[in-house]
């Protein structure tokens, strides 16, 4: 297994206002030791008005979090009420941000074209995209799930060079698996995110598969993380529910002790 740094992204959602931010990123830098912090890279990802709060706080007592946004505009800054643009995100700090993610898709009708554009539009500001991948459960249920998530992935890369690619991470998260309590076996989460690292090395080579994080969600917790981690082409979790939770949060990025 190529050495892959593990990453542990908690996609905090529509929850914590700004207040609890500080207090939950206070708590994860308390917790963690510089150390474990090496091991394991560790990003929170809160709703864009906790982002000002959490890089002050993250940037001003140098910890070693990383930090992100849930979304961005696919277009340059102009006349687009309520949206936040890529140079926007990269002005705050943020490193990454979730592009595709399954509630995006179903709420606010995010197609592949809209997905690849995002992932452009990251790229374009030096923003790591964290793409989010993954069927519901008909598709599964009709056996199709490999196809669907490839898919997935070859309609949001479409155009993006190998450069472009080796930057980007990307995470297999099952909508069936979402905020549902019903997690992937890891020999599922396996069997889609070893096709996913497999059309990487098809469409942009060795060394671009070989590096690729790929993580895997859908209600990971503390009791069922070591075992997910174990999969030889997991490389890490984009967690939910739990990352709301500090105790819990820390627990899953503490998953090799
Ligand atoms: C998510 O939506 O990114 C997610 C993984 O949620 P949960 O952990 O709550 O299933």
């Amino acid at each position: 297994k190529p050495t892959r740094r593990p990453l542990m992204a908690g996609n905090w959602k529509m929850n914590v206002n700004h207040l609890d931010a500080i207090a939950l990123v206070q708590k994860l830098a308390f917790s963690l030791s510089e150390q474990e912090l090496e091991a394991v890279e560790v990003v929170v990802l809160p709703a864009f008005t906790s982002l000002r709060s959490v890089q002050t706080l993250i940037d001003g007592d140098k910890l070693k979090l990383g930090y992100g946004a849930q979304d961005l505009s696919p277009h340059k800054p102009g006349a687009y009420t309520g949206d936040i643009a890529g140079s926007m995100l990269a002005k705050l700090g943020c490193q990454y941000v979730v592009v595709g993610h399954s509630e995006r898709r179903a709420y606010h009708a995010e197609d592949d074209t809209v997905v690849a554009a995002k992932v452009k539009a990251a790229l374009d500001n030096e923003l790591t995209p964290i793409l989010c991948v993954g069927e519901g459960l008909e598709v599964r249920e009709a056996g199709e799930h490999v196809a669907h998530t490839v898919a997935q992935l070859d309609g949001a890369l479409a155009g993006r060079s190998a450069d472009e690619v080796g930057k980007v991470v990307v995470a297999y998260e099952p909508v069936w698996a979402i905020g549902t309590g019903k997690t992937a076996t890891p020999a599922d989460a396996q069997e889609v995110i070893g096709a996913l690292r497999a059309r990487l090395r098809e469409s942009f080579g060795d060394s671009v598969a070989d590096a690729a994080r790929i993580l895997y969600g859908g209600s990971v917790k503390p009791n069922n993380t070591a075992e997910i981690m174990a999969e030889p082409d997991i490389d890490g979790a984009l967690v939910g529910g739990a990352s709301l939770v500090a105790d819990d949060f820390v627990a899953i990025c503490r998953y090799q002790q």
